[in-house]
């Protein structure tokens, strides 16, 4: 592949179509003869990606401000960073018993990583249950617009069902909706389509480091760039990044009062069930309980919907290694119990750019999923 080729998905076994982009209509060119040359068939979702992305900026504002004069929260529509913030405040004010709503610190670009608590003992100077926690991880990557979305979505769901009041008798919940604010701002306000974070790198023109590769395990060894202007650029040491640090220091300040049962890292996209590790070829402990799961969650994805994911450990979905991601950090400390990453919607058609009337799917289909293995999680 040419070097200025910008590949959506890594080549994992089980995606259909990688999606390519790139605005050279030259590189273009030199990529579709060699997909003819080697017989490969492929579909152009899109001639102009600038355009692609305009159209769909323009409905995304659109539904917003169809949506502004609403007193009630649309969980079906994409929110800018400052939205997510009012809507994470309405739930605390319309819920004190079962929400709290937390900062577990501050981008370079000052704004508040924020961490949602639902518990269904959360009243009045009570004293601290035991619980196990379970957490949430969405919006690591600026661009998965799906990741923050399902998580509100679930927020809402485990608040306002009976299902999700039946989870928090038995679990506390973390969620961070969005872990990477400024690169989601960004994604906003400026590149759609970025990744990483924005923090200033040695070198003066590339910007960001790639916060799931920033986390300490195998840091940079493999499957991760030592180059500032690569999209899985690690950083300059394990941790360098603020938003890093603050999910490292939450973990350990939840681990001081209670035991992490399960944590699930939201990406989008390929439809992928992930358990650890990325780095290594080695299995996790309780490897058939992972499994059990793992296969538990497809099957109640395929009954909601009739979604295919597909499921295994992150070097062998993916075929290639990954280091320093905050699952395999977690497991590989055994922080948690059981740590899951998961690839949402969809397959490569709309990739990043998934239109909001697919959040409500995605959503649901994961969320069944997810409550179905913690109904079989024996404590
Ligand atoms: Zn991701």
């Amino acid at each position: 592949m040419p070097d200025d080729v910008n590949l959506w998905t890594s080549m994992t076994k089980f995606i259909e179509k990688p999606v390519i982009l790139d605005t050279s209509e030259s590189i273009s060119k030199i990529v579709f003869e060699s997909l003819q040359e080697a017989n490969i068939n492929y579909t152009i979702l899109s001639e102009n990606l600038e355009d692609w992305i305009e159209k769909d900026k323009r409905e995304v504002i659109a539904e917003l401000n169809a949506s502004a004069n609403k007193t009630t929260t649309d969980f079906e529509k994409y929110y800018p960073y400052e939205t997510i913030l009012k809507i994470l405040d309405s739930i605390r004010v319309q819920h004190p018993k079962l929400a709290k709503l937390y900062s577990i610190g501050e981008t370079l670009e000052s704004r508040t990583i924020p961490l949602l608590i639902l518990d269904n003992e959360f009243k009045s100077n009570s004293k601290n249950n035991n619980k196990s926690a379970v957490i949430f991880e969405c919006g690591i990557h600026a661009r998965e617009w799906i990741s923050p979305a399902a998580c509100l979505w679930f927020i809402n769901a485990f608040i306002t069902t009976k299902q999700g009041m039946s989870v928090l008798e038995k679990f506390r919940l973390h969620f961070v909706p969005v872990l990477n604010p400024d690169g989601y701002a960004y994604t906003w306000n400026v590149n759609r389509l970025w990744r990483k974070n924005r923090a200033f790198t040695d070198n003066k023109k590339c910007v960001g480091v790639d916060l799931n590769r920033n986390f300490d395990v195998d840091f940079c060894k493999t499957g991760a760039s030592k180059n500032a202007c690569d999209q899985d650029y690690c950083g300059q040491y394990a941790f360098s990044e603020r938003e890093t640090q603050s999910m490292r220091d939450h973990i350990f300040h939840t681990l001081r009062t209670r035991k992490i049962e399960m944590y699930f890292a939201i990406h989008s996209f390929s439809q992928l069930w992930m358990f650890p590790f990325g780095f290594t070829y080695a299995l996790p402990n309780r490897l058939d309980q992972y499994e059990m799961y793992s296969q538990i969650a497809i099957q109640t994805i395929y009954n909601t919907s009739r979604q295919i994911y597909n499921y295994g450990s992150t070097i062998n979905v993916m075929s290639y290694k990954v280091s320093g991601a905050s699952d395999d950090w977690m497991q590989f400390n055994n922080f948690s119990k059981f740590n899951f990453a998961l690839e949402l919607r969809d397959k490569g058609n709309y990739g990043f750019l998934l239109p909001s009337k697919f959040i409500k799917p995605t959503a649901e289909e994961i969320w069944n999923a997810i409550n179905a293995v913690l109904i079989e999680c024996k404590l």
